[in-house]
C-alpha cells in the first residue's frame, strides 16, 4: 500500500521509482561496483528505495541505520556495527573470524564485542578476516550506511575507505540527506580526504514533480478504496510541493478516515514540529538569528545574493560576503535550501511555515 507511512521495504508498495531501482539493484549485483551512492533530500525515499533494492537483489546484505546506531561515539560504532556483523554472517563465520584473536586475549565465552574495539587495530583485522572468509565462500556482503554522513564527527571515513581500498568482498551503499555534508564524507573536493577519488556509482534521488504526486494520489486512493478530488490533489500538490513523505502522511490519514482538511492540517501539524526540530537542530551552535533572517528573506523571494546582501545592509547587521557565502552553502549542506540558477529557495514547504 502506497500510503502505508514506514519506509517501503516491497516494489508493490513503491511508486515509481522504476529506473532508479533498477540501477540500484543491477549497481547492487554488478561485482565490479564497490561503492554507490544515493542522495536525495529529506523524505523523498531514499531509505524505501534502499530496502526494496536490498530485498531484490538478493545478496547478503547489511543496512545500518546510522540515526538509530551510537554515531557520536567511535568505540561505540564499532562495536555496533561489529554486533551487527555477526547478527548478519551468523555464529558459526563470526567464531572462525573470532579464532584470529582468540589467541591475543580472551577466550570466546568472555568475548563481548567490545573486546576488539579496545584497539582500532582490531577492528581492521577484524574487517581484514572477514574479507578472507567471504572470499573463501565466494560471497559478497553488501554494507549499507544510511545517513552516513552523520558518521563524521567520529571520522569513520577513514574505515569507509581502508575496507574500499582492501576488501573487495565488503561492498558500500552510502545514503544521505544532508547532501553536501555527504559530499564532504565522500572528500568530493578534498584530495586529503579518506574517501576522495574513489569510484563510485551516484544516484539522486529528486522530488516528485506535479503529475507523478497525482498519479501517486489516485492509484494510492484506489487502493484505499476512497476517492479524492482534484481540488484536493491540487491542494495537496500545494501544500506539500512534491515531497512524497508528506503525501504519504496525508494518505494514510485520509485512509484512517480523516476528512481531506482535516488530513492537510494532521500532516501540516506534525510535519511543522518535525522540520521545526531539525531546523533547531542545525541553529543550535550557529548564529540563529542571521540564519533565520536568510531563512525568511530567502522565503519571501529575496533569493538572490545580491539581494540578500542587501538586506543585511539595510538592517546594519555586517555580514562579510565570505560570511554570507558560508551561511548559504551551509544551507544547502543540511538540505534546507537549493540553488537554481541564481535563485535559492527553501526546500521543505513545512519549513516554510516554521519561519514565515
Ligand atoms: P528518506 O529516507 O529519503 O527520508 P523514506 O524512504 O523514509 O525517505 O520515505 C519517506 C516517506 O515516504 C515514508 O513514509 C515512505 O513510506 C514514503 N515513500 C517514499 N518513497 C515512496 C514511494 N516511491 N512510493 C510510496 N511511498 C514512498
Ligand atoms: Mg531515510
Amino acid at each position: 500500500m502506497y500510503f502505508d507511512t514506514s519506509p517501503k521495504t516491497k516494489r508493490t508498495d513503491l511508486f515509481g521509482r522504476e529506473f532508479l531501482l533498477d540501477s540500484l539493484v543491477s549497481y547492487t549485483r554488478d561485482v565490479s561496483v564497490r561503492m554507490i551512492v544515493l542522495k536525495g533530500l529529506r523524505r523523498t525515499g531514499k531509505t524505501s528505495l534502499l530496502n526494496v533494492a536490498l530485498n531484490e537483489a538478493k545478496v547478503m546484505s547489511l543496512k545500518i541505520d546510522v540515526r538509530e546506531a551510537p554515531y557520536y561515539d567511535r568505540k561505540e560504532f564499532m562495536a555496533y556495527l561489529v554486533e551487527k556483523i555477526k547478527d548478519k554472517i551468523g555464529e558459526s563465520l563470526f567464531q572462525k573470524i573470532l579464532k584470529y584473536f582468540s589467541k591475543v586475549e580472551v577466550s570466546y565465552q568472555d568475548i563481548s564485542t567490545t573486546f576488539f574495539l579496545n584497539i582500532e587495530q582490531k577492528f581492521s583485522t577484524f574487517f581484514e578476516k572477514l574479507n578472507e572468509e567471504l572470499q573463501k565462500k565466494d560471497e559478497i556482503l553488501v554494507l549499507a550506511f544510511d545517513e552516513v554522513q552523520l558518521l563524521t564527527k567520529i571520522k569513520f571515513e577513514y574505515n569507509l575507505a581502508a575496507v574500499y581500498d582492501n576488501y573487495k568482498h565488503i561492498k558500500l551503499i552510502l545514503t544521505g540527506s544532508e547532501m553536501g555534508l555527504l559530499d564532504q564524507f565522500l572528500g568530493k573536493k578534498d584530495a586529503e580526504s579518506p574517501l576522495y577519488g574513489r569510484a563510485l556509482m551516484e544516484l539522486d534521488v529528486p522530488k516528485f514533480n506535479e503529475q507523478e504526486t497525482r498519479t501517486f494520489l489516485l492509484k494510492g486512493f484506489e487502493q484505499i478504496k476512497k476517492t479524492i478530488s482534484l481540488e484536493e490533489i491540487k491542494e495537496v500538490i500545494a501544500n506539500f510541493n512534491g515531497i512524497i513523505g508528506w503525501a504519504t502522511q496525508y494518505g494514510w490519514f485520509r485512509s484512517q478516515g480523516k476528512s481531506h482538511a482535516q488530513a492537510v492540517s494532521a500532516v501540516v501539524e506534525e510535519g511543522v514540529k518535525l522540520t521545526q526540530k531539525e531546523l533547531d537542530t542545525f541553529l543550535s551552535h550557529r548564529n540563529k538569528s542571521r540564519y533565520l533572517k536568510l531563512l525568511r528573506w530567502i522565503a519571501k523571494g529575496y533569493n538572490q545574493w545580491g539581494i540578500l546582501k542587501n538586506q543585511f545592509v539595510n538592517e546594519k547587521v555586517k555580514v562579510s560576503d565570505r560570511q554570507l557565502n558560508l551561511y548559504l552553502t551551509e544551507l544547502q549542506d543540511y538540505g534546507f535550501v537549493v540553488k537554481r540558477d541564481e535563485n535559492y529557495f527553501v526546500t521543505d514547504p513545512l519549513l516554510l511555515r516554521n519561519i514565515t
